[in-house]
């Protein structure tokens, strides 16, 4: 079966993501941490996350993403703001051990004119302070547009990353359509040869989830305008390629497209459809 589902309000907690999840008929869903802006966490009620499990077994919920505030920024050249995505990043880690053995998803960050080796060596620097053997969770590095002075523009800025993180194995990889499209790497025309760069470059063991947007501008743009599936330069052909791909078609797949539950039941409906088995 096709995992896919979408990015989803967590203000009411987990066990009210299962019910959304429920009702647009997905089995796995992401969600921020707290708000995208960052701030202070809810604590978390353990009751709710007793009754999520026990609805998320009901249904079938595989794997869940939770998404860092979008704020975040490991190699800002403020230390203030590096201490921020610190803090919050180790609170985070703290806290999805409530749903053990999820994946926790972060944008690498901006370098803002230190130029991008100083920046990957601050997002290094700062996961081998973070990341313990003890973790359950994945974290996963989430590929860029490559808008402003984003790390994560290209893939070999990703293996950059990865080599300098010592514990490799809590490491993984999420890939957004929008954003690789953004990036320069055609998976509209050529998925083969980019997910063979993948490989080469990363090496697709590290992929552990697909971010499954449109993209409002053309390849290469660098803009990051999500549109949705169908309505932006990437196409409904080249979507349903992707989740079919022998590759990927096993991975969670998340939608961020514009749209409201009702929307967002349509995009998942229309994928499942679209999604042929073995
Ligand atoms: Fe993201
Ligand atoms: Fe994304
Ligand atoms: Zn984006």
């Amino acid at each position: 079966m096709l995992t896919i589902g979408c990015h989803l309000s967590s203000a009411k907690g987990y066990r009210a993501m299962a019910e959304d999840a429920e009702k647009i008929q997905a089995n796995t869903f992401q969600f921020f941490t707290r708000n995208p802006r960052g701030g202070k966490a809810k604590t978390i009620d353990p009751e709710d996350v007793k009754a999520f499990h026990a609805k998320a077994s009901e249904l079938g919920i595989q794997k869940i993403l939770a998404h860092a505030p979008y704020t975040l920024n490991a190699c800002s050249p403020d230390e203030k703001v590096r201490e921020f995505a610190y803090l919050t990043m180790t609170d985070d880690l703290k806290r999805m051990e409530y749903t053990p053995g999820n994946c926790y998803n972060f944008h690498p960050g901006s370098h803002v004119k230190q130029g991008a080796e100083k920046g990957i060596q601050l997002i290094a620097d700062m996961l081998n302070q973070i990341l313990c053997p003890e973790q359950s969770t994945t974290v996963l590095l989430e590929t860029m547009a490559g808008k402003g002075s984003e790390i994560g523009r290209n893939f070999q800025e990703i293996r950059e990353i990865l080599d300098r993180v010592e514990l490799q194995e809590k490491m993984g990889v999420c890939l957004d359509t929008c954003h690789v499209y953004d990036g320069g790497y055609d998976i509209v025309n050529n998925l083969e040869g980019v997910l063979d760069e993948f490989d080469k470059v990363i090496g697709l063991t590290r992929l552990k989830a697909i971010h499954l947007n449109d993209s409002m501008y053309g390849l290469g743009s660098h803009k990051d305008r999500h549109a949705r599936i169908g309505e932006g330069k990437i196409g409904k052909e080249a979507m349903v390629r992707i989740i079919n791909h022998p590759a990927l078609r096993n991975l969670p797949f998340y939608l961020e497209t514009p749209n409201d539950l009702s929307g967002y039941a349509a995009e998942i409906n229309f994928l499942r459809s679209a999604w042929k088995e073995s």
